[in-house]
């Protein structure tokens, strides 16, 4: 539920209220002098803790993980990646593996 933030026309004293969304500005009374006369503000503490949220620090901390992850992952060379085929000249004859063991 939304929290408004009214000013009373009455004793001029701001409130804030948690109301429905359909709830109109000329049904508020003001918890103090009982007025129906409030006046809805932009209310900056309502949006402080609902709209401009930041994201705490464990998820920081994950998506930077993530992003390392992901940035160490596209490193790889072709071959190991699943994505990206292999070139058609890895495995040419031509060109036989270093790793490979002469007989001799
Ligand atoms: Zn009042």
């Amino acid at each position: 539920m939304p929290i408004y933030e009214y000013r009373c026309g009455q004793c001029e004293k701001t409130f804030e209220t948690a109301q429905s969304v359909h709830a109109r500005t000329e049904d508020t009374v003001c918890p103090f002098c009982n007025a129906q006369d409030a006046t809805k503000l932009l209310s900056s503490f309502a949006s402080k803790i609902v709209g401009t949220r930041k994201p705490g620090f464990s998820e920081m901390k994950a998506y930077n993980m993530l992003n390392e992850r992901m940035s160490k992952f596209s490193k790889l060379p072709p071959v190991l990646g699943t994505r990206t085929p292999p070139p058609s000249n890895l495995f040419s004859s031509s060109d036989p593996p270093a790793g490979e063991p002469k007989k001799s």
